[in-house]
């Protein structure tokens, strides 16, 4: 039987565009679908612009943290519409060069909504959002394709809860497009987007409260990490509320009424503010996979929990011929899996060389103020399974001796007793996300303590500490 396509591409994100370059450059005839814009949540509205915010918000803290360094700078002035006309202007560039990219090794472009018909149909509608752009106007004509592999690569999107008054709420989505911003926000969800939009949102001037339904913020995480880091929140201004769920949301005059179910917070201070009137209101509670309109139940795609496409090691699901990579499989929502993923996924099916990941050590940073890096187990996890002995520092940087910031940083070992192999590797401080990358090496190596002590330290940096620190907790 001859297809119109070799491999048939739903979704130009992180995935599914190193896929689909990927089996180009190995001679497949190739062709992706995007409905929005090329690049995905990652370049388009996820891990780019939010960076760019972060490094924005950052500026507050700089600017008078100087002055204990002998810089006297008259009160700096924000403008919210610079900083998204710059950040709008390199997801443009980055847009392009993705799309180029991708035409440079062969892949057609077809800005269309699609959908799986059966192992190997797909039919292709007009975007809903028409802000992809089309290198030739006629491809997106309603149509249908046959291609002898179809990759799903659609990734996630936000979960909103069913509440009276969600219509008024914000995703991150629309967080990166706010035609001003608020002089007050309520940020709900205690994961890491949730975390980092408190971040940006309270550096940038807004006052911001984060609302959280759990014990803790940063759910998963160490838990040493998700304390230390939302103390730190706390004592840069950021407030943020444990144990409380949101019962309601209601407009009043421009501005939004957040009903609480607890008249007191989970450290027991009551909200005598309740009900909390903010200028915006934003929901970050997770992301579930995007296979909304895909078709798949119809095709006879397995589905799991939250509608993830289930897959094997190879990405392939129950159809011989239809594969899945990135958040729309739910197995690590991040996009150096995505990319991963993609890429095992063009070696297995169109170089001959299968290729599984290994999840076990994912490397990953939370871009707060400050900053998270982890690798490995988290101590409760390791305790489970080892007997551990644990490193812990927790230290005032020597820029913060100047600076007049009572910013601490926090650095935590877990190790193996009988093996000596360091099993997790957490950071709660000042370039946590640069130093994880760099120590991720080592612990994919299999690490020892005592090779880590045997590593001579750099002077004066804090991550000298991860290789000097002797005293076990
Ligand atoms: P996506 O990148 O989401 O791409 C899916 C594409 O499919 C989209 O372009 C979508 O428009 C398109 N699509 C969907 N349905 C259809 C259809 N029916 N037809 C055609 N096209 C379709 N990860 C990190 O590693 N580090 C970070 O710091 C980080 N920060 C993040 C911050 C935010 C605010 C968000 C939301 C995410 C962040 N992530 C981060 C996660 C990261 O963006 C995702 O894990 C990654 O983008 C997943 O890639 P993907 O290819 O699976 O899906």
């Amino acid at each position: 039987m001859t297809y119109d396509y070799d491999l048939f591409v739903i979704g130009a994100g992180s995935g599914g565009v190193r896929a689909a370059r990927m089996a180009a450059r190995f001679g497949a005839k190739t062709a992706i679908a995007e409905s929005y814009r090329v690049g995905g949540t990652c370049v388009i509205r996820g891990c780019v612009p939010k960076k760019l915010f972060v490094y924005a918000s950052h500026y507050a803290a700089d600017f008078q943290e100087a002055a204990g360094f002998g810089w006297h700078i008259p009160p700096p002035h924000f403008d919210w519409h610079t900083l998204r006309a710059n950040k709008d202007k390199e997801i443009d560039r980055l847009n392009k060069a993705y799309t180029a990219n991708l035409e440079a090794a062969g892949v057609e472009i077809i800005p269309a909504r699609a959908s799986v018909l059966d192992a190997h149909s797909v039919q292709l509608d007009a975007p809903l959002e028409s802000t992809s752009k089309s290198t030739s106007p006629n491809k997106n004509k309603a149509r249908q394709i046959t291609a002898k592999y179809i990759l799903i690569a659609t990734g996630a999107r936000p979960f909103m809860p069913e509440l009276a008054g969600i219509e008024h709420v914000i995703s991150s989505n629309e967080a990166f497009a706010l035609e001003s911003l608020p002089r007050d926000i309520v940020i709900v969800g205690g994961g890491y987007i949730a975390v980092e939009f408190a971040c940006i949102f309270h550096g940038l001037g807004v006052k911001t409260t984060l609302a959280y339904r759990g014990k803790e913020i940063l759910r998963g995480f160490d838990e040493d990490i998700s304390r230390h880091t939302r103390e730190e929140m706390e004592k840069k201004g950021v407030r943020v509320l444990r144990n409380q769920q949101v019962q309601a949301i209601e407009k009043k005059a421009g501005r939004f009424r957040v009903q609480f179910d607890n008249d007191s917070s989970f450290d027991g201070k009551p909200l005598d503010d309740s009900p909390l009137e903010v200028g915006l209101v934003m929901y970050a509670t997770g992301r579930v996979p995007n296979i909304e309109g895909l078709g798949l139940e119809a095709a006879g795609v397995a589905l799991g929990e939250q509608g993830a496409v289930c897959v094997d090691a190879f990405s392939k699901t129950n159809i011989d011929s239809i594969y899945a990579v990135g958040d729309v499989t739910n197995r690590a929502q991040l996009t150096p899996i995505a990319i991963c993923e993609g890429a095992a996924f063009a070696q297995t099916v169109f170089n001959n060389r299968p290729q599984k990941i290994d999840y076990r050590l994912i490397p990953t940073a939370v871009f707060s103020q400050p900053p998270i890096g982890t690798i490995g187990l988290t101590e409760a996890a390791a305790r489970a399974s080892y007997e551990v002995d644990i490193y812990r520092s927790i230290f005032r940087p020597l820029k913060h001796t100047l600076s007049g910031s009572a910013e601490k940083t926090m650095m935590k070992l877990i190790v193996d007793r009988k093996t000596d192999r360091v099993l997790g590797l957490h950071i709660v401080g000042a370039d946590a996300g640069e130093m994880i990358q760099a120590f991720a090496v080592a612990i994919t190596m299999g690490a020892t303590k005592a090779q880590f002590d045997a590593s001579l330290a750099v002077h004066p940096t804090a991550a000298e500490e991860l290789v000097t620190m002797y005293e076990k907790v």
